[in-house]
């Protein structure tokens, strides 16, 4: 005890920064005080650690290098470190063989789960239900948390268009209001609701990424251009990220993209003016990976050195994996070419979020492999993703009632090879969870014993490998099971089609020019209609889907998304009417890919608008200027209908509020639940507004016949807009407004801002 004491008191004295006491800012000096330059570069240094300290030699590249860093205090966060056992070996090293043992700060890509896994983001998205949201990355946090992790590189909150780019997966579709509120409830679910939660050992850090319009890439092709408008920057790309950072996030990763020719690392106006001096950002902005490096590639740094001064010079505060801060920065300094007072200012927002984990108090907090075991997995967190996975799913159609199925007396025919697959339901962007874990929906629907169930798989989907990081290869030719699935099928009452993407079909990397099924899943839907037309067909899709054949010939459909670990238990009890859905798309889906990009509150052309013999219109020739199914949409086993539609105010003043209600029945035979959405006009403004903006939603659930008042209220918040200086404007004049249950109908009023 004594030589301990003796220890403690030496570490108080030499180490006084590790006195929990003090405040963190002062923390943060007296560490700060003590940091050689080259060690404090290194608090800026992230590198991959899919390399295993633990296990015999180093494999992946530069490891020695690697190593030779972390022990010279060279390295200040590590990403993708799997498992306690490992994340306390690096961290090991970084707090005791380094002389001022500054813990790591441990990232990985937590982005719908560690191993037990929720939906898809997007999916989740669907639900418009932000408990559930905030609880799902609850669930997320708290395994992560247990493996060694306090940081997530998410939430994704990249506003998109474009259904081609694979990364609509991981964000919340194509609208900023749903999208920041999306990001509140993840940010929260993530950290916390205060930044002093962030010491509770099941939160972890967020991050805000990618800052900033990576989402528009041109064409949805993947890493492509984007060269948007202000006025898109400031309404419908920034909001959701300044809503993370208003809910607190503590971290932001910027994109790879260009914005006006100036690489987003790079990028002082988003990083500097906007982020950090605009809204008062004071967490830490981490590249993309190797997006310093790729500076150079871009045609904007000439070398390493210049990509290292242009990217601290824009307000990156730590360089992942592309070696330029550790190599460059200490001898940019010591030239005189980077003010040291940048690097101080990047390692204190470091040290800052460090400190607020309580990884200076207790560097192994998050490496209990009691904790580990008791967590991953366990039945909470299974409960946690199913519940998320119900109410993420979206019924898009149900002629005749098809569904729900009859719990008895019925024969069924399942097909499809996505019915029997325990991998691809898991989605993309799920490094740690193990393959082949999911409950698949021959598994959801075999515990309903009351009907003959027959699964036959019709075709193969996939005939290449299915690892992350390959190409898929695709059955486009052997059909030689279609046969015996018309065989089942025309046996049936009811014929189950579960058809769609192949999880690993999206998320980064994997933009599609097509948006159909793959394979050779078109022509069995069609073979398999021709014997029984009474097809309910179950998507398994990572983006919006242009299926027009389907959307006119099937009578019912069910977007389940890529939803995780649980699939399908939460498709089997939706399916059968255990569960009603409730959810509606965040995402328009378009008739065919020419429509992209297609969503909700685009702008007038000024243009008649309907035809009426007049050619002279905004309109393809060749297809409808509607979207198959619009964004805010989606159906219930149930009916509701909307009445009195009320403003409390025709007229309020700059400034003030209204209060808009409407009165919500549910209709039909079933309980459920119902989105309510308020859409406003702003008629005419100095600047042409959208025909409709989503500014409020509410979800209420309905008992058979009840009744319920919804008031949403618009405040400055909702009515204004950003001008193309990124000035917040608030203008008099008329606004129309909408409410309902989908974006393309409901009931209709409008008052005037005096
Ligand atoms: C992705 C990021 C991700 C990072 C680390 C990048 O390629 O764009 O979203 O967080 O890799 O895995």
């Amino acid at each position: 005890i004594f030589t301990l004491i003796t220890i403690g008191a030496v570490n108080a004295q030499k180490k006084p920064y590790l006195d929990k006491t003090k405040p963190t800012e002062e923390r943060i000096d007296l560490l700060m005080k003590q940091m050689t330059l080259e060690e404090k570069v290194g608090q800026m240094n992230q590198y991959n650690g899919f390399w295993e300290v633990t296990g015999p030699a180093p494999t992946a590249g530069n490891a020695e290098l690697k190593y030779k860093h972390l022990r010279a205090g060279l390295v200040g966060s590590m990403l993708s470190v799997r498992g306690v056992k490992e994340v306390k070996a690096v961290q090991k090293i970084a707090v005791e063989e380094t002389r001022l043992g500054i813990p790591l700060i441990i990232g990985f890509d937590v982005i719908h789960g560690y191993k037990t896994l929720s939906p898809i983001p997007l999916a989740e998205a669907a639900s418009w239900d932000m408990e559930a949201i905030k609880k799902s990355a609850q669930v997320a946090a708290a395994e992560a948390s247990a493996v060694g992790i306090n940081w997530t590189f998410g939430p994704n909150v990249d506003v998109s268009h474009d259904a081609r780019w694979g990364r609509v997966m991981e964000g919340a579709g194509e609208d900023a209001y749903l999208g920041s509120k999306v990001a509140i409830a993840r940010v929260t679910g993530f950290q916390g609701d205060t930044r002093a939660d962030l010491l509770k050992v099941n939160t972890i850090a967020a991050c805000a990424k990618h800052f900033a319009a990576y989402g528009f890439a041109e064409a949805g092709k993947e890493y492509n251009t984007v060269d948007i408008s202000n006025s898109r920057l400031y309404n419908e790309v920034l909001p959701p990220f300044h809503a993370a950072a208003e809910a607190g996030v503590r971290t932001f990763m910027n994109s790879f993209n260009i914005l006006n020719g100036v690489p987003a690392t790079g990028n002082a106006f988003l990083q500097r003016d906007i982020l950090k001096g605009k809204w008062n950002f004071d967490g830490f902005v981490v590249s993309d990976w190797a997006s310093v490096k790729e500076m150079i590639i871009h045609g904007y740094a000439k070398d390493g050195a210049d990509a290292a001064q242009k990217a601290i010079t824009a307000g990156s505060d730590m360089d992942m994996e592309s070696y330029m801060y550790v190599a460059e920065l200490a001898k940019l300094v010591k030239e005189g070419k980077v003010k040291e007072a940048l690097v101080d200012d990047a390692v204190r927002r470091i040290l800052r979020v460090k400190f607020e984990l309580g990884l200076f108090d207790d560097p192994y907090k998050y490496c209990d492999e009691k904790r580990e075991k008791a967590t991953i997995g366990n039945k909470a967190n299974n409960d946690g993703v199913l519940d998320m996975a119900k109410k993420s799913i979206v019924l898009l159609k149900n002629d005749s009632n098809l569904l729900p199925l009859k719990k008895s007396g019925q024969k069924i025919a399942l097909i499809g090879a996505l019915a029997n697959d325990k991998n691809s339901p898991l989605g993309s962007w799920r490094i740690a969870s193990d393959d082949n874990t999911a409950v698949s929906v021959l598994e959801g629907m075999q515990q309903y014993k009351g009907n003959q169930l027959t699964f036959e798989k019709g075709a193969d989907l996939t005939i290449g490998k299915t690892a992350f990081i390959e190409e898929l290869v695709f059955n486009t030719t052997d059909k030689s099971g279609f046969e015996a699935a018309k065989k089942v099928a025309a046996a049936a009452d009811v014929v189950v089609m579960v058809l769609g993407e192949h999880g690993f079909q999206s998320g980064e990397g994997r933009s599609r020019t097509n948006l159909d099924l793959p394979g050779v899943q078109q022509e069995l839907l069609e073979a398999i209609y021709k014997v029984n037309p009474n097809v309910v067909l179950v998507l398994n899709n990572g983006r919006p889907l242009a299926l027009p054949w389907a959307a006119e010939h099937i009578p019912a459909i069910v977007e389940a998304w890529h939803l995780g670990t649980q699939t399908g238990n939460a498709v089997a009890q939706v399916l059968y009417g255990d569960y009603n859905p409730s959810g509606k798309l965040p995402m328009s889906f378009p008739r065919n890919v020419g429509q992209v990009p297609i969503y909700y509150n685009n702008y007038s052309t000024g243009r008649p608008t309907n035809g009426e013999g007049n050619v002279f219109w905004s309109h393809y020739t060749d297809v409808e200027k509607t979207p198959q199914f619009p964004f805010g949409f989606g159906l219930s086993y149930t009916s509701f209908e909307y009445k009195n539609l009320k403003l409390d105010k025709s007229t309020i003043a700059l400034g003030a509020a209204v209060n808009v209600s409407v009165d919500v029945t549910n209709t039909g035979n079933f309980d459920g639940k119902e989105v309510v959405q308020l859409y406003i006009h702003d008629v005419v403004a100095s600047l042409a507004r959208p025909v409709k903006e989503l500014k409020g939603f509410e979800l209420v659930d309905l008992k058979k016949g009840e009744t319920k008042t919804v008031t949403l209220t618009l405040t400055d918040k909702e009515l204004g807009f950003f001008d193309n200086n990124g000035n917040y404007l608030v203008e008099p004049g008329t606004f129309k407004i909408m409410m309902g249950g989908s974006s393309d109908k409901g009931l209709e009023s409008s008052f005037e801002i005096k």
